[in-house]
């Protein structure tokens, strides 16, 4: 028996612009066949990470909070993946409506992000980045965010995740 390959680092995240530079850097450690999942309370940033994310690989529009769509494809202005975000906020614990936004079908070719994606996307590989964002406790106010990023699978066994708290 081996441990599956496991990476962890904790940032902490001092403002908004803060976040959205961890987001470009992550973006560079990124590649066509990546899964991301954000997790982490309403308003924590999980959607301003997602932004800097899709400046950091150069896609096509803002990322913002999907009002009537789950998911949104962002295209490539260069030769990189698109990124697929993904709001699974008001998506069913079944795994149904998830199957027919058939991300299957994009991941091998596309970086794809999913918030609130706990429970719900893990089917999808074996390969990901687990993100939780957590706020100061008690305080909802406070612009101070840990951030939690940890590496699961052959993907990132090998990753040096250190390169996105300096
Ligand atoms: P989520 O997608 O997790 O619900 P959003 O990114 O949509 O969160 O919203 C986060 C809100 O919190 C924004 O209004 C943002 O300006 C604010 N905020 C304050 N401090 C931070 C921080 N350090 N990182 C990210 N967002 C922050
Ligand atoms: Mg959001």
């Amino acid at each position: 028996y081996e441990a599956s390959p496991r990476t962890t680092v904790r940032i902490t995240v001092n403002a908004p612009d803060q976040m959205l530079e961890l987001g470009r850097r992550l973006a560079k450690l990124l590649r066509a066949g990546d899964l991301v999942m954000l997790n982490g309370e309403l308003g924590a940033g999980k959607t301003t990470l997602t932004r800097g994310l899709g400046e950091g690989l150069g896609v096509r529009g803002a990322v913002t909070s999907p009002t009537f769509v789950i998911a949104r494809v962002h295209p490539s202005l260069g030769e990189g993946p698109p990124l697929v975000h993904v709001d699974a906020y008001r998506l069913g614990g079944g795994l149904d409506e998830m199957e027919d936004l058939d991300l299957d079908v994009s991941l091998p070719d596309s970086v794809i992000v999913v918030e609130w994606g706990e429970g719900k996307v893990e089917e999808l590989t074996d390969d990901r980045l687990n993100v939780v964002i957590h706020r100061a406790v008690g305080d909802t106010t406070d612009e101070v965010r840990h951030v939690t990023v940890t590496g699961l699978g052959e993907r990132w066994a090998a990753v040096e995740l250190g390169v996105l708290s300096a």
